[in-house]
């Protein structure tokens, strides 16, 4: 139920109802998760009153928090159990990382901004997400001590995909990107199959902040 004076509760149940349930997104427990988030505490004050509009916002270091649709689709295709291990790359605000967190087990999350790691490692802190654990890192390395993953998920676009990631992916495993070059990136599901071989496909066009060169310091 809502609460009659909680603005930000009825400004999430629209952005759920009029940007996500109606263009197709079905999961119950996604809805859910993205009605009890409070993504306007994941964005600078400054941007708070664009928190929960259609659109990408902003929040410096050159990183930008998904239009909830986006963040809602990467989600539904990624699929993860409530008994999954997840690896995101690019934590950004922390935002997708909390969603991960309400529907799997365990979240890391490797953020090559190092005050984007503390502020997000800070916001999730305060916010009782206890399963996420946020690393600065360099995001084409993945996260070797914490592998295999059930689940991968990149939210900055690398031009192909990166090697460890796909070796750090379970087999029966899924990851889901945005790969390409800037101006022609694809959303792909990319599955390793029990026999270990990979399988691709392309879900439809998207604009991703690029993953940044690896070795390139932050
Ligand atoms: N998932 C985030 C959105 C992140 S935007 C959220 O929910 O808010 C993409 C992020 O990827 C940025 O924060 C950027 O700093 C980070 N990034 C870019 N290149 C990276 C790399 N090589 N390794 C790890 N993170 C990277």
């Amino acid at each position: 139920m809502l609460v009659a004076n909680d603005q930000a509760a009825w400004q999430r149940e629209r952005m759920v109802a009029d940007q996500i349930e109606s263009r197709g997104i079905r999961n119950p427990d996604l809805l859910r998760v993205m009605r009890s988030i409070p993504r306007h505490l994941f964005v600078p004050p400054n941007v708070r009153s664009k928190a929960y509009e259609d659109c990408p916002i902003p929040i410096g270091y050159g990183a930008t928090i998904s239009q909830p649709y986006i963040v809602a689709l990467m989600t539904e295709l990624l699929a993860p159990a409530k008994q999954d291990r997840v690896l995101e790359i690019g934590t950004g605000s922390g935002y997708q990382a909390a969603i991960l967190g309400q529907l799997a087990a365990e979240v890391y999350t490797v953020e090559i901004s190092p005050e984007l790691a503390r502020s997000a490692a800070k916001t999730l802190r305060e916010l009782g997400y206890t399963n996420i654990t946020v690393r600065q890192g360099d995001g084409y390395q993945g996260w070797p001590e914490r592998a295999p993953f059930d689940r991968i998920v990149l939210t900055a676009a690398p031009p192909e995909l990166p090697e460890a990631l796909i070796a750090q992916l379970s087999r029966g495993g899924r990851l889901v990107a945005p790969l390409g070059p800037v101006r022609s990136q694809e959303l792909m599901v990319i599955e390793k199959q029990a026999d270990g071989t990979i399988e691709g496909r392309p879900v439809c066009g998207v604009s991703f902040v690029p993953m940044k060169p690896q070795g390139l310091r932050p």
